[in-house]
């Protein structure tokens, strides 16, 4: 949840969530309470709706959009977004039963819309779901390029190839601020492309004997075209078990993002198959314990039912918090012979991240020369290494601070420490 401000005006970039967290990270790792769902705390906005002009969502994963149907009714201003994200609001509203009056105004790919003083452009980058998009937020003290999540990805399975072009010519704009993603600012050299996925999986699936499960991230749609192709090419059948998996996936189709030659089965029929024509992708890949793959472990999913010899692939991280989680999940299926395969054992490309590494940062500091750096998403670690390498890209600031700081980019550049009373709420469903 990003706010940019000018002239008397507000503007919300992304308004995400995050699961199973408690309302201090300081609590995380001494067992405090814990919370479904957690947003950062809007009561600076809320209090002044009336200065919010619009809200913009970058792209649809949950730590970008997941806290619009809980906070909308406090925030009462229109959400811009692309269709692909829009689609996924749409059935996150009508599925929850919440605000389904939202106003939601569709902008194209690539597209540009004037919300109070701002001039935004929509700019399509690679990311690790459809529609992934960074911004230019043109005001008339300066334009801020809000990169939002993006990597470098020159084969991303779905959509366009990272477009250098359009990056290199802002480094003629005169851009004062570049507001950019840190999650991977700790890694060194170049982020793994998604498309190079297809290799390390197809090996897997085609030597296996019974059945397959793979747990992925449901919205990664790339990844599913690319088991949907390896499915057709070794004799199986894919099925989705999941909720969330049938949602990003009928979202894809709706927007035209499902190539529609590749053939998904109703997955109440993978358990008629003989276990060589199965390859079944399932939720649950953190441990999450009433997903699919939780399920599949204690012989309790409804539709499929696993034996000796089949194999679980793990398509996924073990995103740090989740260590515990995912050991019993393997532990479980372990104890009943089934193998278990995840990205972190194997020398094999099962899985790509989504965002950039240092190499890919330096490149895009390089291209865009902005005045000043802003490291967002990720911790002090990531951000404050985020800056470092803007630095060893010669842009001229950097700043870095906490959530609740003010960072004034015009006419001076300088932050104001906790400007802002700022924390975390949890969300009630
Ligand atoms: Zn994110
Ligand atoms: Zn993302």
């Amino acid at each position: 949840m990003n706010l940019f401000g000018h002239n008397g005006q507000w503007l919300m970039v992304d308004c995400g969530v995050t699961f199973d967290e408690p309302l201090d990270p300081k609590d995380a790792a001494s067992g405090g309470r814990r919370f479904d769902v957690v947003s950062a705390d809007p009561t600076f906005i809320t209090q002044q709706p009336e200065n919010l002009v619009g809200i913009v969502i970058t792209h649809a994963h949950e730590d970008h959009i997941g806290a619009l149907p809980y906070l909308w009714s406090r925030l009462k201003c229109p959400v811009y977004t692309t269709p692909y994200t829009a689609e996924i609001l749409r059935r996150k509203l009508s599925r929850d039963g919440k605000q389904p009056n939202i106003p939601i105004i569709e902008v194209a790919n690539n597209g540009m819309a004037d919300i109070g003083h701002f001039n935004i452009k929509w700019m399509s980058i690679t990311h690790s779901l459809p529609e992934p998009h960074a911004l230019l937020i043109r005001t008339e003290a300066g334009t801020i390029f809000h990169t939002a999540d993006w990597k470098i990805d020159s084969a991303p399975v779905t959509e366009q190839p990272f477009n250098q072009r359009e990056f290199k010519q802002l480094g003629e704009q005169n851009i004062l601020a570049m507001v950019c993603d840190s999650t991977n600012a700790l890694r060194a050299g170049h982020s793994v492309s998604e498309s190079a996925c297809y290799s390390g999986l197809k090996q897997l699936i085609s030597h296996a004997q019974g059945r397959v499960v793979v747990g992925c991230f449901s919205s990664n749609i790339a990844r599913l075209i690319t088991l949907a192709k390896i499915a057709a090419e070794t004799g199986r059948y894919l099925a989705l078990l999941g909720r969330s998996l049938l949602n990003t996936v009928g979202a894809a189709k709706a927007t035209g993002h499902w190539p529609e030659d590749l053939i998904i089965i109703d997955a109440h029929h993978a358990g008629y198959l003989l276990p060589e024509e199965v390859l079944a992708v399932a939720t649950g890949s953190q441990g999450e314990p009433r997903a699919a793959l939780a399920n599949l472990a204690r012989d309790s999913y409804r539709d499929l039912s696993l034996d000796k010899g089949d194999l679980v692939i793990f398509s996924s991280i073990i995103i740090p918090g989740n260590e515990k989680p995912i050991e019993n999940l393997v532990k479980a299926l372990n104890a009943r012979q089934i193998d278990t395969v995840m990205s972190e054992q194997t020398q094999l490309t099962i899985h790509a991240s989504g965002h950039p590494c240092q190499e890919e940062l330096k490149q895009m500091y390089q291209w865009v020369c902005p005045q000043v750096a802003v490291p967002t998403h990720g911790e002090d670690a990531h951000m404050l290494s985020n800056a470092q390498i803007a630095k060893s890209a010669q842009v001229p600031r950097t700043l870095t601070g906490k959530n609740g700081d003010l960072f004034m980019l015009a006419p001076n550049i300088g932050i104001r420490k906790s400007a802002v009373k700022t924390g975390r709420i949890p969300l009630n469903h």
